[in-house]
């Protein structure tokens, strides 16, 4: 953010009464927070299974987790049944807040969840090119240190 939402005069930085910097309004006497978009990351697991998808348009051999962003007004627990209802149909029970992830070069908060699923049946909706269950066991095809490996190792604890 570079202008003031409210006048359009440039932002420039101001030194907080704690010593952080923000972006301030000197015409509104008023500090921009920058705040990071919620978004969820869900790791579903069917017994032994752990379901992995890739979305259309990925060019890296990695697979994932479920992604998406939490809407306004929705709770993160209802953004992460909603996104893997949609993306891949499934039903969860189980569901379990893991711990969060800032992404800051993003600015995006990703929350990690895990959750069960009683259904095999994948039906894919048209942003995933693939989704699949792996052997929880085997090694899974996930970017080493990436946000859906740490939350498929903290799911595992
Ligand atoms: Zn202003």
């Amino acid at each position: 953010m570079k202008y003031c939402s409210y006048c359009g005069q440039n932002l420039r930085l101001k030194t907080l009464l704690d010593g952080s910097k923000e972006k301030y309004c000197s015409k509104c006497d008023h500090v921009f927070f920058d705040t990071s978009s919620p978004a969820v990351i869900v790791a579903v697991t069917n017994t032994n299974r752990i379901l992995l998808t890739r979305s259309v348009g990925w060019v890296h051999p990695y697979w994932g987790l479920i992604a998406g962003h939490v809407k306004s007004g929705e709770s993160a627990e209802n953004a992460a049944i909603r996104e893997v209802q949609e993306e891949v149909g499934l039903e969860l029970f189980d569901l379990q807040l893991l711990k969060t992830y800032p992404l800051n070069n993003q600015n995006l908060l990703m929350i990690g969840f895990k959750a069960k699923t009683q259904q095999m049946h994948i039906e894919k909706s048209k942003e995933l090119k693939n989704a699949a269950w792996f052997q929880l066991s085997g090694p899974l095809p996930l970017r080493p240190n990436s946000i859906a490996s740490q939350v498929v190792d903290a799911s595992q604890k």
